[in-house]
């Protein structure tokens, strides 16, 4: 993997990934940015204990704007976007609007009142491109582009960890006009947490009340359940499993977990990451084949959220790196809304089977 680290007209960082050596990297930001001030700031809910961040800034935001100007598309023709390059593999950059950003940290004062607990926004956003192809999706990329985005998910994972006052580094993809995507542009998201989320939060407290009782990794004693039962396993790799969980929220939503248990993309080794690609894509072309194809034969690909969960940098070691994929989609036309139950009190319920979804995912033909 070869790595070349660049800068935005406005100071913010942009990342190259490519496969082999020789592409023209270091080509200038010619477009007349002023560095944006970011005013994020994060407030403890009092009765949840969950931080919410609160980034009024983000407002302004590009929203679905015509595929001839996409700000992801590389820059050619004369039109200037977010990459500079005339061409790339995979490129990361710092989101122009971002919800948390460490210039907060000048603009925004902490606050200490009772029941009134603020911070500045600290952390970092960052948008990962994982095509120069508009109109792909990650589904249509090779193995090898697949295994370049693992390895720049890797590398932003091990660098943003490491800036101060960051707590959890969290890689997904949103994919889809249903899950409220702004840009159509194949991408993917990453962000910085200055605190730990509190579903992360609730994974390893439950994960350190079983250690207490058992003695063992909550994790690992679920895979070995789940591996050992195949009516929720959609896909078996030498080193990952990926199995509907046995209560699923989701409509349809697969778990993918390396056997060995590590707590994030840094610790994975060589023979995990060469299996990864494959079995992924092939997950994901099984979420398009879920739904029969619109009018016309028109693509009518699933919507869905990737979320990479990985060990916050302190106060983690009993959470196991997986990924969750699921889509809101129950049934051709028809979307799983988060309505009064979900909304209102977070409890979930569905019309879908995990064992009926993991029997339809193992029999989708990937087109
Ligand atoms: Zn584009």
């Amino acid at each position: 993997m070869h790595r070349t680290a660049t800068k935005l007209a406005d100071g913010r960082e942009l990342v190259y990934f490519d496969q082999g050596p020789g592409a023209l990297r270091e080509v200038p930001d010619e477009r007349p940015l002023e560095p944006a001030a970011s005013l994020s700031e994060t407030r403890l809910d009092p009765v949840l204990g969950e931080w919410v961040t609160v980034a009024a800034h983000r407002q302004q935001r590009t929203y679905l704007p015509p595929a001839g100007e996409c700000p992801l598309c590389p820059s050619r023709d004369g039109r200037l976007s977010e990459i500079p390059a005339p061409d790339y593999e995979v490129a990361v950059f710092e989101n122009r609007f971002p919800s948390l950003a460490t210039g907060s940290a000048d603009h925004v004062a902490a606050r200490d009142e009772p029941l009134h607990t603020l911070r500045p926004g600290v952390g970092r956003c960052e948008v990962v491109c994982f095509t120069s192809d508009h109109d792909a999706s990650f589904a249509d990329l090779d193995e090898p582009r697949a295994r370049l985005v693992l390895d720049a998910w890797t590398d932003r994972t091990a660098e943003l960890s490491a800036l101060p006052g960051v707590r959890q580094v969290y890689c997904f993809e949103n994919r889809g006009e249903e899950i409220g995507v702004t840009l159509a542009h194949p991408h993917g998201q990453i962000y910085a947490f200055p605190f730990v989320p509190s579903r992360t939060a609730r994974m390893i407290a439950r994960a350190e009340a079983h250690r207490a009782r058992t003695g063992r990794n909550l994790f690992e004693d679920l895979l070995a359940v789940e591996r050992g039962s195949p009516e929720r396993v959609v896909l078996r790799g030498e080193h990952w499993t990926a199995f509907v969980p046995f209560a699923a929220r989701w409509p349809y939503e697969v778990h993918l977990y390396p056997h060995r248990r590590v707590p994030d993309l840094t610790a994975l080794n060589e023979a995990e990451r060469a299996e990864f690609p494959g079995l992924y894509l092939d997950l994901l072309r099984r979420f398009d084949a879920l739904f029969p194809a619109g009018p016309g034969g028109a693509r009518n690909r699933t919507p869905y959220i990737a979320a990479w969960h990985q060990a916050p940098g302190e106060g983690g070691a009993e959470l196991a790196l997986h990924l969750e994929l699921f889509t809101v989609r129950r049934a051709p036309g028809k979307l799983k809304y988060l309505a009064g139950v979900e909304s209102g009190l977070d409890a979930f319920v569905t019309d879908v089977s995990p064992e009926g979804a993991a029997e339809r995912l193992r029999a989708a033909v990937p087109a």
